[in-house]
């Protein structure tokens, strides 16, 4: 393993908004060993104080519709109106695949050299709710280094939405056009979610089509009701490949940020996410220490077993190891692996 920094070595370098720091004080919050994950908690408390001025950005659609593409071209727009911009990923089904869908490719190279933008990984092997707390605990670090835009990255897949949602001020989904929804991944409820809507790739031959699925999809709006920004969901056409459309979007971006700020809905839904996050802790937690509890584990396999066998309810079962889990002492056993 390697050396661990002081407290407030990782603080002054993140402060200074050194990357190399900020990286490895990335990797604190991302381990689960105990002793890491105080260190984490001291970190971020003195960090606290820097953080929450980015705007938070999340970044959805399905693979290939151009995610990467468009992080790279709007990051690199970014960074020329004098911003600096941290990219992070939340990459929940590299658990299936054992290795990050993300991280795979050679992703957004040119953003990736711009000394004004911070680009992270995904994580692999963590479980959706690792990936949550790391992700909320990455993003706090890198504000306090300094980046004023923090754009979270999200495969549209599965429940990965919901929880960038939760800890994003604003949220995009990329589209594309002439691809079916079902093909999309448009799920009841994403429409929901969003507060614009990117139809990328509207270069070439593609452009007309992207054109008239804006007008599709503006249509298709008016049937929603209205967001609980109170900020209309905005339909756009961009090209990722060809860089158009970045000024337009972070326009729209801009002016939602200015009007929730005035109407006081930008603060809610931070006050709001943080007692989402709260909760989120409290279940993750328990949960961890649950399946690590010595007793707990001696006893799953045979519950387990008589469950799958039918001679136990799964809910009995539930209820006898959650009464063996407060019975025995408080200690859990040491945790391996990552959360
Ligand atoms: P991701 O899986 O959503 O991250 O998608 P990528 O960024 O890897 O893009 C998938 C493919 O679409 C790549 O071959 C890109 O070069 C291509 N692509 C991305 N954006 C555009 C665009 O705006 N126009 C065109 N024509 N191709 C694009």
């Amino acid at each position: 393993m390697r050396q661990r920094l002081s407290v407030e070595t990782y603080i002054r370098g993140v402060l200074a908004g050194d990357r190399a720091t900020l990286s490895r004080a990335i990797t604190i919050v991302e381990s689960s060993l105990p002793d890491d994950r105080a260190l984490a908690a001291e970190m971020l408390r003195g960090l606290l104080p820097h953080t929450g001025k980015s705007v938070r950005i999340g970044i959805t659609g399905v693979p290939g519709v151009g995610k990467s593409t468009f992080i790279e071209a709007f990051g690199n727009y970014l960074t020329s109106l004098g911003k600096r911009v941290a990219v992070l990923a939340v990459d929940p089904s590299s658990q299936q695949s054992g290795g990050s869908i993300l991280g795979d490719k050679t992703r957004m190279e040119q953003l990736a050299r711009n000394p004004n933008a911070y680009i992270r990984p995904s994580a692999t092997n963590l479980s959706l709710g690792g990936v949550a707390r790391h992700t909320r605990e990455a993003a706090l670090l890198c504000e306090a280094a300094g980046y004023d835009i923090v754009l979270v990255e999200t495969v549209g897949v599965g429940q990965s939405e919901t929880l960038v949602k939760g800890m994003t001020d604003f949220f995009l989904l990329l589209m594309l056009a002439g691809a079916g929804d079902e093909l999309q991944g448009i799920k009841k409820g994403i429409m929901e979610m969003v507060d614009a809507v990117a139809v990328n790739k509207a270069d070439g031959s593609n452009g007309n089509a992207a054109q008239n699925a804006v007008a599709e999809y503006r249509q298709a709006l008016h049937y929603l009701p209205e967001s609980p920004s109170g900020v209309p969901i905005q339909v756009v056409a961009c090209s990722a490949a060809e860089g158009t459309g970045m000024e337009t979007i972070w326009q729209i971006i801009d002016a939602y940020c200015s009007k929730t700020t005035e109407s006081g809905f930008f603060a809610a839904n931070r006050q709001a996410q943080q007692g989402d996050w709260l909760r989120d802790q409290i279940r993750v937690s328990l949960e961890e220490r649950f399946y690590t509890n010595t007793v707990v584990r001696q006893q799953m396999a045979t519950v387990a077993e008589r469950v799958k066998s039918g001679l136990q309810l799964p809910v009995e079962a539930a209820a006898e190891l959650i009464e063996l889990f407060l019975q025995s002492p408080a200690k859990p056993a040491e945790i391996s692996g990552k959360s």
